[in-house]
């Protein structure tokens, strides 16, 4: 799942924010169910001969993180194409994307305190920090800026330093536990969510966040003084940048990206529509960054208390990294189930989920959960022997965690794209011109794609994304399942993820409702994200729904229904 550092609510609302306006679509007169054989043969292979957590397995301890562009996501690319055509899919292949930048690998690291007594550290470098200049040994500074006025006192007093760039954290004591599943009442209320493309009564409101919220300029003072500290370290010579984990405690170490020195923008809008924005993937933006990890917040919190009692502890640190340029095209896997029906056969149902991963942990419920669940339930239709009447497709993306690049090119290739409309943020195109949807080969051929990338966690039902024509299908199809806790049907959209490369573009487009279990707590995004904090009666349980969701799909006469533009 998508989330960026300092601004992730202003990108989350972005998402959220359909790029052309929907009615619902029209409900179907008859619905259509499976035979119930049908459904427990899928129970019967999902449940009790599942082989998700081999799959998962693989993917998470042999190939491990899979960050876009690297070499362990290609050979994530090659064994999912492989084993998926070794279970008798066709058509699997790798297709391309891009240019997404560089690879980059992590090849040598360690950090510890050394002066005045030794205390290893728990740290992660960032991805695509460069090196070090082989094992380093520099004072540790805290940088504390709260303002522009602060940096003076710094000048001419980083190089070489290994320099503590944010705030000490307070940790509480966790007294609830870090696990959770949604509670009925939390169902009650999602089941009742209104149409979030309704016309919204009550004062009108300006199109998208408001930018002029002192929640929102205090975030963007925050982010900007961010990026003036990193212009100033580059500047004065610092050895390492080092922050602290923004959450997690007890060795949990959330870290993603490497920062870039970059000029610095006059506003929000400018974050996002500067073209020459660098991101750290792209060869031009090494010589704009120093090496770069992020540490755990007891270590760092540490750090920063023996500094304010006055003693200048040291560190050594190596931090050794690889960049790949050879190939900047990153890759997408498909394989399909053939379907059977002379007519329908040409027709697709959609399934899958982001293949790639942050660097630290092994993308274990981010989301390589949601890739062995979407290979499972391919699995599942191949060993039932059913006979599903559409062509059903698989889809692993890539390039998910830097903003869902991998889907939405493959939407553009295969199905379909807008031109003008709203910005990301909501804001009219300046042009004047309207959203105009030009349909790709396949867009008509469409029936449905489902996603999987909430993590862990068991399916407890779908968002509908505002497409309540949809409702009498998925409570046909929810109810086998109810004893298994999956029975909510919500109208709400949710976002960060791929399904919205194809909802932006009003095909049928739906991420399941998910059990959080350690998401947000532990593993998403952090070096705990790994194959132990994975739920495997969830895992099959998810798989066999995805399934039996998919198969229902294919075997009904009509498409599923469609938003229609306004
Ligand atoms: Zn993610």
């Amino acid at each position: 799942m998508f989330r960026r550092k300092f601004l992730s609510a202003a990108l989350i609302y972005a998402f959220l924010i359909p790029s052309l306006a929907f009615a619902q679509g029209t409900a179907p007169a008859k619905v259509y169910t499976a035979p119930k054989s049908d459904i427990d043969k899928i129970k019967d292979e999902g449940l009790n001969h599942s082989q998700v957590m081999q799959t998962l397995s693989y993917l998470t301890d042999v190939i491990g993180s899979r960050l876009t562009g690297s070499p362990n996501l290609k050979r994530a690319n090659e064994w999912t194409r492989d084993t998926m055509a070794k279970w008798g899919m066709q058509n699997a292949k790798l297709e391309a994307w891009g240019p997404f930048g560089r690879g980059w690998a992590l090849k040598d690291f360690s950090a510890e305190i050394v002066d005045p007594q030794t205390i290893p550290v728990a740290a992660f470098p960032k991805a695509w920090s460069p090196s070090t200049k082989g094992s380093i040994t520099g004072e540790v500074v805290f940088l504390e800026i709260k303002k522009d006025e602060d940096f003076a006192k710094y000048k001419g007093q980083l190089k070489g330093k290994i320099v503590l760039m944010s705030a000490p954290r307070d940790l509480k004591a966790d007294f609830t536990g870090m696990g959770s599943r949604i509670s009925d009442e939390e169902l009650a209320k999602l089941a009742e969510a209104p149409d979030p493309n309704a016309p919204r009564t009550g004062p009108a409101q300006p199109a998208g966040p408001n930018l002029n919220s002192p929640q929102m300029q205090e975030r963007l003072a925050r982010f900007l003084l961010g990026l003036k500290a990193m212009n100033f370290l580059l500047e004065e010579g610092a050895a390492v940048a080092v922050d602290n984990s923004r959450e997690g405690s007890g060795g949990t170490i959330f870290v993603q990206g490497a920062d870039v020195a970059q000029p610095v923008p006059a506003n929000f809008m400018e974050i996002f529509t500067n073209p020459n924005r660098l991101t750290p993937q792209q060869k031009a933006a090494e010589s704009k960054m120093i090496p770069q990890m992020v540490v755990a917040t007891e270590d760092y919190n540490r750090m920063v208390r023996m500094i304010n009692q006055g003693v200048k502890p040291k560190m050594t640190v190596n931090i050794q990294t690889q960049y790949y340029d050879e190939d900047q095209m990153a890759y997408n896997t498909v394989a399909e189930i053939p379907g059977t029906d002379p007519t329908l056969k040409s027709e697709l149902v959609m399934l899958g989920g982001h293949i790639d991963s942050w660097h630290a942990g092994t993308g274990a419920t981010d989301n390589g959960a949601g890739v062995a669940v979407a290979m499972e339930a391919a699995r599942i239709l191949i060993a039932s022997g059913l006979k599903p009447r559409r062509t059903i497709r698989v889809g692993l993306w890539s390039g998910e965690e830097q903003g869902l690049f991998g889907s939405s090119h493959y939407v553009k290739q295969h199905l379909g794209t807008v031109t003008g409309g709203p910005n990301l943020f909501g804001l009219p195109d300046p042009s004047g011109a309207k959203p105009t949807l030009v349909k790709g080969a396949e867009y008509d051929k469409l029936s449905a794609y489902y996603n999987l990338d909430n993590g862990t966690g068991k399916i407890r039902g779908v968002y509908m994304q505002g497409n309540s024509a949809v409702r009498p299908y998925f409570e046909a199809w929810l109810a086998p399942f109810a004893d298994m806790g999956a029975k909510t049907l919500t109208l709400s959209n949710t976002g960060g993820t791929d399904h919205l490369s194809f909802d932006s573009i009003g095909l049928p487009g739906f991420q399941f409702i998910q059990d959080e279990i350690e998401y947000d707590t532990r593993t998403h995004h952090s070096n705990q994200d790994v194959f132990d904090r994975i739920q495997g009666d969830d895992m099959k349980q998810a798989a066999t729904i995805m399934a039996a969701f998919v198969y229902q799909t294919a075997m009904m006469d009509e498409k599923m229904p469609r938003k229609e533009f306004k």
